[in-house]
């Protein structure tokens, strides 16, 4: 199989670090599969790839529910080729200092975050482990280290760099790596409702942030998109169970 026959699935795909990361693996040669609960931002993505002359589907779908996820990897197997490639990217943040945390706010972050993550991986691994080569990518964060007012998330961020490390060990002998991409600070709607949040100007966030960062700069999507393309690839093939920070320096 080439990689040109090869089909990725990427979940938050609708904007942001996942429409990224799909325009990247098209242009490497895979079929997209992109899901999100948004369908305008879907739409434009797999308008926009098509249109490039790539195969692209966009699939409505919440990725913390079963049945919607098992239905998501079916049709994606069915209409642009078994998913051998998840790039577990949907994500969604509920900040707050512990004390006022929600119950609530804790549950939606572990079930978009750790059960979406799972339910798609443990769906789409049947497609890897019969093509006997695949790829399964983790968007972590630098928030898995401890970030003040996200304990909910940081939590989910440090357990995908546990659940990576047990797939790679799992699946690791059917010819299928499991990574993580831990993004800093990258320029998207997620980062700007935390600006927005704060009631600062998102201007002034990044420029803040970048101050802070070694590189100084902020990350844009094709920053992690880069990472992605890496551990997608055949090159990529022994490298398995590791966690990459791309923060522009150790930590962000
Ligand atoms: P974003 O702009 O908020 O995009 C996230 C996408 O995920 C949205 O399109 C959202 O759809 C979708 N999504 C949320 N919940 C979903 C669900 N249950 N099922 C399906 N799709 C769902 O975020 P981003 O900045 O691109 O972040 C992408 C990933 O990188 C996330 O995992 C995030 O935690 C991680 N990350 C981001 C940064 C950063 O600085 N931006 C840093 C570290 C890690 P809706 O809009 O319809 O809700």
């Amino acid at each position: 199989m080439t990689e040109q026959q090869r089909t990725a699935l990427v979940t938050g795909a609708g904007r942001g670090i996942g429409a990224e990361i799909a325009r990247r693996l098209a242009s490497d040669g895979f079929n997209i599969a992109a899901i999100d609960l948004d369908k305008a931002g879907l739409d434009a993505l797999t308008s926009e790839l098509t249109a490039a002359g790539h195969r692209a589907i966009g699939i409505v779908a919440d990725i913390s529910d079963e049945a919607a996820v098992e239905a998501a990897v079916a049709r994606t197997a069915d209409e642009v080729g078994p998913p051998v490639v998840v790039v577990n990217n949907a994500g969604i943040i509920r900040d707050n200092l512990l004390f006022k945390m929600a119950v609530s706010d804790w549950d939606l972050v572990m079930n978009v975050h750790l059960r979406g993550s799972f339910l798609v991986a443990r769906a789409a691994q049947k497609h890897m482990v019969e093509a006997k080569w695949g790829r399964i990518i983790n968007l972590s964060s630098t928030s898995a280290l401890g970030n003040r007012g996200q304990a909910n998330y940081s939590a989910a961020k440090a357990g995908l760099q546990g659940f990576t490390k047990t797939l790679s060990l799992e699946l690791g002998p059917f010819g299928v790596t499991a990574n993580a991409i831990a993004p800093g600070f990258i320029e998207t709607e997620m980062t700007a409702s935390t600006a927005a949040r704060m009631g600062v100007s998102f201007e002034d966030f990044t420029a803040k942030a970048a101050a802070a960062i070694p590189v100084r700069r902020t990350g844009k999507p094709a920053d992690i998109a880069n990472a992605v393309s890496f551990f997608a690839s055949e090159n990529a093939g022994f490298v398995s169970g590791q966690v990459l920070y791309v923060a522009g320096g150790p930590k962000a």
